[in-house]
């Protein structure tokens, strides 16, 4: 594959590039140069400033509000937003329900829900895990039952992130429970803070955070014009909606940003007479984790560029979830270790005992524990790369003991 960008590509990286350094707040870039992580309010401000130049939804069809660029293009500007470090954007609406909307909405749903999405005043959250339905999740129980118009649901999501700034849910929820149990589930839209009987609760994390809520629903009114798709056929909808989501989670290209960090780090850490990166050793563990990132952004640039011809993300993405956040950790260990001890500051350090890009070190590191479990567990990949890629029988049901 021919990885050099031609004159134009190469002026378009210019152009990108200019663009952001001007677009960006002062504050905004001060915060992106010390690697510190942003507010909500900072993403969706940076949100509304790429809407304004129409750079918003890079991977839409120009008809319904994307810049028409080809897989190239929307390439070189990722790096670009990531080399300049912007605030990441949320992906429940531009990356998840967007595009499903677009594949398989209806036009009356699609004049509704794209243009906010596009421009940020309406923000969602995703309704798929409950408390016994995670990797099996077509054991979900919320129950949609009809009734006049509307469908009236009853049950309870969890780990529903975000859910406390979101206007909208996209949910999958039971409508029938004969047959197969994933051919009794739909998919629908719900409007979160106006809907009477939906309640949100954020739990607090670990981490100290409240990017989680329990999503409760008690007799909550839903129209049948906010299913997507047909009765009873959610489950396709849900696993189209899952090839994007994980094809972003592998954060290939934030993954590359980080191993820059990572040799920054070693060159500017003391060892001996040299520093960490004259290490063999160490120097090792970089090239080895190089050439596996350089593997696995091929197969990225692969999607991308089946999905220029209309081809939605299949099993591939299954297999860019799996080896993507596996690097991405590794990088962050190896960025931990060559701290040492300075990577025990955290978010609760002295701000003056290190530089706020160390701090945030640490935290990427825990962050990134959750990438490996959520949009489908990374053992859960290795059974769908097992079945749809590599043609192997589904494992066979455990034997009870007697
Ligand atoms: C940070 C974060 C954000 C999240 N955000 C959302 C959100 O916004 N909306 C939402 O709906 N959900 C969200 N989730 C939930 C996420 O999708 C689930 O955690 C995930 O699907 C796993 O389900 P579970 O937690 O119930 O674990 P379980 O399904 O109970 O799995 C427990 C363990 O068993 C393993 N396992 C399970 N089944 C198999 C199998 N067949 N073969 C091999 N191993 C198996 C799993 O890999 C895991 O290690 C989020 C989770 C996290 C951590």
């Amino acid at each position: 594959m021919d990885m050099s960008f031609s004159s134009e590509q190469l002026a378009f990286r210019d152009e990108v590039r200019e663009w952001i350094a001007g677009a960006m707040p002062d504050e905004m870039k001060r915060k992106a140069d010390d690697g510190a992580v942003f507010e909500n309010t900072e993403s969706l401000a940076w949100h509304r400033i790429l809407h304004e130049k129409g750079w918003v939804a890079p991977d839409w069809p120009v008809e319904v509000g994307g810049p028409g660029w080809d897989s190239a293009r929307r390439f070189i500007f990722q790096e670009e937003l990531l080399r300049a470090n912007t605030p990441a954007l949320s992906p429940f609406g531009l990356t998840m329900v967007g595009p499903l909307l677009i594949q398989y909405g209806s036009e009356e749903q699609q004049q509704r829900f794209l243009p906010p999405i596009l421009s940020g005043e309406e923000i969602w959250c995703q309704g798929y895990s409950e408390p016994n339905a995670g990797s099996d999740l077509a054991a979900l129980q919320l129950r949609a039952e009809k009734d006049g118009d509307d469908y009236v649901l009853n049950g309870q999501k969890t780990w529903t992130t975000y859910a406390q700034y979101a206007d909208w849910i996209f949910l999958l929820c039971r409508t029938s429970s004969e047959g197969k149990r994933q051919e009794g589930i739909s998919f629908l839209l719900a409007d979160v803070k106006n809907t009477p009987g939906i309640t949100v609760k954020p739990f607090l994390t670990t981490g100290g955070t409240y990017a989680f809520s329990e999503t409760w629903f008690k007799d909550a009114r839903v129209p049948q014009r906010y299913r997507v798709g047909p009765e009873n056929g959610g489950w396709s909808m849900a696993k189209a909606l899952l090839g994007h989501e994980r094809t972003a989670i592998g954060g290939v290209s934030e993954s590359g940003r980080w191993l820059q960090t990572l040799k920054r780090i070693a060159r500017e850490t003391p060892v001996g007479r040299g520093t960490l990166l004259d290490d063999p050793a160490f120097r090792r563990r970089i090239a080895r984790l190089e050439m596996r990132h350089r593997a696995v952004s091929m197969v990225n640039l692969r999607t991308l560029a089946a999905a220029e011809l209309g081809r939605a993300p299949g099993a591939e993405s299954s297999i860019l979830k799996l080896v993507g956040t596996e690097i991405f950790q590794e990088i962050t260990e190896l960025c931990m270790d060559a701290l040492g001890h300075d990577s025990l500051g955290w978010i609760d350090s002295d701000p003056v005992a290190l530089p706020e890009r160390e701090r945030f070190v640490a935290s990427q590191f825990n962050y990134l524990r959750a990438t490996t479990i959520y949009g489908g567990s990374n053992e859960v990949q290795r059974n769908v790369i097992a079945k749809q890629i590599l043609g192997l029988p589904s494992a066979p049901p455990a034997r009870k003991a007697s």
